[in-house]
């Protein structure tokens, strides 16, 4: 395994928790322990607050081009580094190493989009209706930020939140998710090699999240939350947030519908479901999460889509040939048992999975599910690992109705050759994003995001930096 920084990472120094305290980290495809690493508590949380305030004056007069130069090195290291990071992520999220090479890629891409915009921050200029006065528009960094990411993405949900801080010139401290500590940990010593000044970003491992977060939310300092995680935590933390009235952006759970008309091309269907539903072992927010399939076709795509899925090779992430690694933990594991026994005794039945697969992880085997009942719990919740449940359906009112019909509204995919059809489900989908004939939405270059109880506000694209800026102006009398 790589060499990961001992340590928490605060005013640009590594440190033990003030406690001496340390929590374990595991690789899932063993259930073995991997190393330990410091457990912060409220003294370290002041500590990182501290540091990230004294850093926040001289951080937000640097020159944009000093920032978006950091960030095109920190894009560079990235990509030098790839391999050792893959492996990392392997290692302590279970993924299988192709897709963690490509998450490191993608994690780098937005170092190289928040580059670029770093440098092309705009205010205004405008006179008043009545001529007299005129007002100079301005963008001003927020202040110190809070950025906490969770363990499925473990890279790339750092760089989509750490990019556009620092474009924007805030400071941060950074508190990744306590199963995947070790790649932010090795982020920020890459940081500072790419000239993170000391203070701007600081890291917070710990095993117990909320008596690191709410200090942090009450104490006064921070200016600002970024989250990425569940629905129920991003609750929570809205509330704890409102004391101080902080900005708040949220990216939450998902439930996606993945919709195949009869018009569709099967072909190009059952692959795109292959990536929705199975990029990142199915623990993705984005995963498609219901399929709904007109009934003329349900058939020949179940079929199809069953020979795929048992195709895969289960097993661990290092392993050449390996396209399906283990779930995070017993937790996550016993969570798909349970929904896919549910939806067994409501009436479905199971094309091909359904079970645990072998070796000392937390694997679980691909499967199909069809004649899914829509009261089945998988149809409410995010399933979160490799399970793929069809629905049938017979016209597009009642199809939109059934996506719809959930708290939920981050991605929806949609596969039709009909181009006025694709345009009119497009608009009646309540998601922020829509895949249309194609299952991976995401891009640094793209505004990110859900609506409804998906979250508040977008990562990427030219919109993702303004989450980190404040809208401030001047105004003067002109003579
Ligand atoms: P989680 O909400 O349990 O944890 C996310 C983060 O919140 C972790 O860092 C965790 O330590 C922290 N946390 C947990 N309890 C906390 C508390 N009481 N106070 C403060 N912080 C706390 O979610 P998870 O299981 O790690 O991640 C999976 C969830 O994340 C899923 O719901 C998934 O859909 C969502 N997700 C969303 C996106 C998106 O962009 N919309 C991307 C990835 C994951």
């Amino acid at each position: 395994m790589a060499s990961v920084p001992d340590g928490l990472f605060i005013g640009g120094g590594w440190r033990p928790a003030a406690t001496g305290a340390t929590f374990g980290v595991e690789d899932p495809s063993l259930a073995r322990e991997l190393r330990t690493v410091a457990d912060a508590g409220a003294e370290d949380a002041r500590a990182a607050a501290e540091a990230a305030a004294a850093a926040q004056e001289s951080w937000a007069a640097t020159a944009p081009r000093e920032r978006s130069e950091i960030l095109r090195r920190g894009y560079e290291l990235l990509m030098q580094r790839q391999d050792e990071l893959a492996l990392l992520m392997t290692l302590e999220m279970g993924k299988p190493i192709a897709e963690a090479r490509g998450e490191v890629a993608y994690a780098a891409e937005f170092f190289r989009w928040f580059a670029e915009e770093a440098v092309r921050i705009e205010g205004g200029y405008q006179a008043s209706p009545d001529g007299k006065d005129r007002f100079v528009v301005m963008k001003r960094p927020v202040g110190p930020v809070l950025l906490i990411t969770p363990w499925n993405f473990p890279l790339a949900m750092g760089t989509r939140k750490i990019g556009p801080a620092i474009a924007a010139g805030c400071t941060m401290i950074v508190k990744p998710a306590e199963q995947t500590p070790l790649t932010m940990l090795k982020l920020a010593e890459i940081m500072t090699e790419a000239g993170v000044p000391a203070g701007v970003l600081n890291v917070l491992t710990t095993s117990r999240p909320g008596e690191v977060v709410e200090p942090l939310l009450r104490g006064g300092t921070i200016r600002k939350l970024s989250f990425t995680g569940s629905t129920a935590v991003g609750r929570l933390l809205i509330e704890q947030s409102a004391e101080h009235v902080l900005r708040v952006s949220l990216e939450l759970g998902g439930n996606a519908p993945f919709i195949v008309c009869e018009d569709a091309d099967i072909d190009k269907a059952v692959e795109g479901a292959m990536a929705a539903k199975m990029r990142n072992i199915g623990e993705a927010c984005t995963a498609a999460n219901r399929l709904y399939v007109h009934e003329s076709v349900a058939a020949e795509f179940s079929e199809k889509l069953s020979a795929r899925m048992a195709s895969l090779a289960v097993g661990r992430g290092t392993e050449g040939g390996v396209t399906v690694g283990p779930l995070i933990d017993e937790d996550g594991r016993g969570k798909v048992e349970e929904l896919v026994a549910d939806a067994v005794v409501r009436g479905a039945k199971v094309l091909t999975g359904g079970e645990r697969a072998e070796g000392e992880g937390y694997f679980y085997t691909p499967t199909v599910l069809t004649g899914v009942s829509p009261d089945s719990a998988l149809m409410s919740q995010e399933i979160f690992g490799p399970v793929a449940p069809i629905l049938t359906f017979t016209d597009e009112d009642e199809v939109v109705a059934a996506a719809n019909d959930t708290e939920y509204g981050l991605v929806s995919y949609l596969f039709t050759e009909n181009l006025e059809r694709a345009f009119r489900l497009s608009e009646r989908l309540e998601t922020g994003m829509v895949g249309l004939n194609k299952g991976v939405v995401s891009n640094p270059a793209a505004p990110f995001g859900g609506v409804k109880a998906s979250g508040l506000g977008r990562e990427g694209g030219r919109v993702g930096i303004d989450e980190f800026l404040e809208t401030r102006y001047l105004a003067m009398p002109l003579g």
